[in-house]
């Protein structure tokens, strides 16, 4: 069958990997993709924002089966509108991927099926959210509602912080995301994400993972959008998987489809875990960037199997085949991320790091410019390794690292502290 995925980052390389490997794919088109990604399919220019111009790049070339891996054009309907064409999609439509580009209606959904999760009350206006602050007290949480690349978020640590995250929150700062703040109860514990696939009927989860949001060791400095990941999280243990499935998953699911919006495609639970409890932080409506990297090295070819079955319905009869294995990525960005960061230096040493089952180098940010490939944005590489403890995993990774010879990139030195 002839695929396309959307998308050009590191998660989409890593679902390019998985999925060139099943017997099923016979072509593969990656739209914008990435350098990394040129590699092993083809790349084409495609404005993925836009549904008109995705189905009719799908009827030009083909295409019997389209992956969306960002957000973005999720909530922009580009899903809905491939379907509506008769072809079949992995993603859920825009009514369904307000799971994510909402929190007033996650926390709205979560209090009509009872899935544990954090207080919280919406505004609309500063004055009473500054007069809830004030009431309540910190550490308290202040969200934009909608959509703003995982800065939307302020978790404060006093009152005059969180009056000032309102304060930038409602004089605009994330324009129309920010025309609603939700304010939440600060949840203390340790962080974990669930993956789970949803047909709009049945659930499968498929890996779990814990991401590193720091940029410095220790768990220090700004936040990014992730330096590592490592997967399975051990601190999601069976039961808690359970326990999320019972409380939290099926009943979201269940809810949806009441609501005549059935979810259908990956639902990634941000969950906090605490005293053998386990609440939902948010819902992300696409697969993780980067812990696609570590779930797509574990899961192999079997990847696109698993998304058909969710695309057809027939996740009831799915199985994922596991292996008693660990993965562990570690991402290479350039000097100055998160702040501002130059592009175009060179990356040397890539063709001497091995590529197969158990090491890959995914690109992110990459571009190739005279048979050179140089760094594009922020988050760059995804140096990805596998093994049978989490150890050998995290060592074969820092092992390609070392072969790498970019003098205007870094990395993280402790991906995978938590588990070790
Ligand atoms: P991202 O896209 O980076 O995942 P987001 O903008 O979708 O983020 P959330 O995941 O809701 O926002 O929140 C970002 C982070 O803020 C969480 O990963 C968590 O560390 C912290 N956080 C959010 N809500 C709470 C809460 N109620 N209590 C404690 N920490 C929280």
């Amino acid at each position: 069958m002839n695929i396309l995925i959307l998308g050009s980052g590191g998660r989409e390389h890593a679902l390019a990997w998985a999925v060139k490997q099943n017997p099923k794919c016979d072509r593969l088109i990656v739209a914008p993709g990435n350098a990394g990604i040129a590699q092993l399919a083809e790349t084409a220019s495609l404005d993925i924002l836009d549904g008109t111009a995705v189905v009719a790049f799908c009827e030009e070339n083909a295409v019997d089966f389209v992956i969306v891996g960002p957000e973005a054009p999720l909530a922009a309907g580009v899903a809905d509108a491939t379907r509506a064409a008769g072809i079949l999609t992995f993603g859920p439509s825009a009514a369904a991927a307000r799971l994510e580009a909402s929190k007033a209606f996650t926390k709205e959904i979560c209090d009509a099926c009872g899935a544990p999760t954090a207080g919280y009350a919406r505004f609309t206006e500063a004055a009473a959210a500054r007069a809830h602050v004030q009431a309540q007290g910190a550490p308290i949480v202040i969200k934009a509602d909608g959509l703003a690349a995982g800065k939307g978020v302020i978790v404060a640590m006093t009152v005059a912080e969180a009056l000032a995250a309102v304060d930038d929150m409602f004089g605009g700062e994330f324009g129309a995301a920010g025309a609603e703040v939700v304010i939440e109860e600060f949840m203390a514990g340790e962080e974990a994400s669930f993956f789970i696939l949803s047909d709009g009927v049945n659930a499968l989860p498929i890996g779990t993972a814990q991401d590193h949001k720091r940029v410095g060791d220790g768990d220090t400095g700004p936040n990014t959008g992730g330096m590592g990941a490592y997967s399975p999280a051990p601190v999601l243990t069976p039961d808690l998987q359970q326990q999320t499935m019972e409380q939290i998953v099926l009943p979201t699911i269940r809810e949806m489809a009441r609501r005549g919006t059935p979810y259908q495609g990956v639902l990634y639970a941000g969950l906090m875990i605490e005293d053998g409890r386990a609440r939902l932080v948010e819902y992300n409506c696409r697969f993780g960037d980067p812990e696609t990297q570590v779930l797509m090295m574990r899961l192999g070819a079997q990847a696109l199997d698993l998304l058909l079955a969710c695309a057809e319905g027939r996740l009831a009869e799915a199985r994922v085949n596991w292996a008693d294995d660990h993965a562990l990525t570690v991402v290479m960005a350039a000097d100055g991320y998160p702040g501002a960061y130059i592009k175009g230096t060179a990356i040397r040493g890539l063709d001497r790091l091995p590529e197969d089952s158990r090491h890959m180098a995914f690109h992110a940010g990459t571009a190739e410019r005279d048979g050179q490939i140089v760094a594009n944005g922020g988050r760059v590489l995804n140096i990805t390794a596998r093994g049978d403890t989490l150890a050998e995993a995290r060592n074969r990774a820092y092992a390609m690292i070392d072969h790498l010879d970019w003098p205007e990139g870094f990395c993280r030195s402790d991906i995978g502290w938590r588990a070790l």
